[in-house]
């Protein structure tokens, strides 16, 4: 099988399963267990808590400093952030068209329970306005607690201005969140830097274990807990840690730090490939977000005419493995809420599929998948019926 599904989950580096295995051979003890055992685990947690909250841009030097809480993935992770900073009584939320659901479904909960929520909306690249985030912080007037933007989709890789939407919130005084799952580590990522408050991100999307990822948290912003139980992680997040974990997205975070450019030119000239290949065999093929700036693992593609699942089950079963959407809408056979938030037409929006490759992704599967894809989508448009034979069968 040609895996290009990375977005969905990617496989992990061997040296963060080394790494684990090696920590978890350690047989470590509880890290919130008081003796010399606990406290050896939990220097190990620490110390892989600091080398990510590092990687990623923190500020570890400040009283308080920025804080690190380790979830089990990005669902969560978003999940706390939003219920846990909305707070009483009911307050604003602003997020963008083209979340994902762990945002997008959290918000919708929130306004069933009487917040004020607001969906800003894309360009027809995708795109944020921070104008628009602007005039709505001063409709608003001060009645907004928290905005969150996803860094880039989990469909079409674009990018949002991140930079220019923190600076309208700094002026605002309203904290940005930004669920970065798809673009830490996959390009430089600096929280600090960008003016965040608040940064969610997922192990198994940069070749990290599954399972968990994490909540980095400006040192001022102390969301309630979706749990309660004990003082673990400051009781935002009670629980036993799990350094073995820790130890792994630390690991995955240092190989890319250590490679990252060549890492993500690698990855685009994949992508770039692909596209090409695409587009030269299939005449009208489009590239959604190609003229903006998009993460380089992923590429969003309309095959006019064709019907992506359709399409989706042809490769399947001829060995290449792309996505209709998100995988944590798949079951669903809505097409992309992302893409329609684009204003595409609707056979343009079904007619789409998303390809993600990895860091191991070769130039000889890229022309393997593209020469099988292409084929597919020959036979599926040479099966296709008239329109009118359609509306008498
Ligand atoms: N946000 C985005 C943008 C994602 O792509 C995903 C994974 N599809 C998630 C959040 C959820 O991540 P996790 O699997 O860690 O819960």
């Amino acid at each position: 099988m040609i895996y290009l599904d990375h977005n969905a989950t990617s496989p992990p580096w061997p040296e963060v399963l080394e790494a684990m295995t090696a920590c978890a051979a350690k047989g470590l003890a509880n890290p919130a267990s008081q003796h010399a055992a606990g406290r050896a685990a939990r220097a190990v947690l620490e110390a892989a808590r600091d080398e990510i909250a590092s990687y990623l841009g923190a500020d570890l030097s400040g009283r308080p400093a920025d804080r690190l809480i380790l979830t089990s993935g990005a669902t969560e992770a978003n999940n706390l952030v939003l219920r846990g900073l909305i707070g009483d009584p009911p307050g604003g939320l602003i997020v963008s068209a083209v979340e994902h659901p762990s945002v997008a479904a959290v918000a919708d909960e929130l306004e069933r329970r009487g917040h004020w929520v607001a969906r800003l909306g894309v360009s027809s690249l995708g795109c944020v306005d921070p104008a628009e985030l602007d005039s709505l912080l001063h409709q608003q007037r001060g009645g907004v607690r928290l905005v969150s933007i996803v860094a880039a989709d989990s469909e079409t890789g674009v990018l949002q201005p991140l930079a220019d939407l923190a600076e309208v919130c700094h002026r605002h005084d309203v904290p940005l969140h930004t669920d970065a799952t798809q673009a830490v580590g996959k390009l430089p990522f600096d929280f600090r830097q960008l003016g965040l408050a608040a940064l969610s991100f997922s192990g198994h999307k940069f070749q990290g274990p599954a399972g968990c990822g994490g909540l980095l948290l400006r040192a001022d912003l102390h969301p309630r807990p979706l749990a309660l139980g004990g003082f673990q992680q400051s009781g935002i997040r009670p629980g036993t840690e799990s350094p073995v974990l820790a130890v792994g997205l630390a690991r995955a975070l240092a190989r890319w730090q250590s490679d990252r450019d060549r890492l993500a030119g690698a990855l685009a000239s994949q992508r770039n490939r692909l596209e090409s290949a695409l587009a030269a065999g299939f005449p009208g093929l489009i590239v959604h977000g190609r003229q903006v700036a998009r993460v380089p693992q992923t590429s969003n593609m309309a095959f006019p005419g064709l019907d992506r699942q359709a399409l989706h089950m042809a490769l399947d079963l001829a060995g290449v493995a792309a996505a209709t959407g998100t995988a944590c809408a798949s079951g669903s056979s809505e097409p992309s809420p992302i893409l329609r938030a684009w204003g595409l037409a609707e056979p343009i929006v079904g007619a789409s599929l998303r390809f993600s490759l990895g860091p191991g992704t070769t130039p000889e599967e890229i022309d393997s998948a593209a020469a099988t894809i292409l084929a597919a989508a020959g036979r599926l448009l040479a099966r296709r019926q008239p329109t009118s034979d359609r509306q008498s069968s």
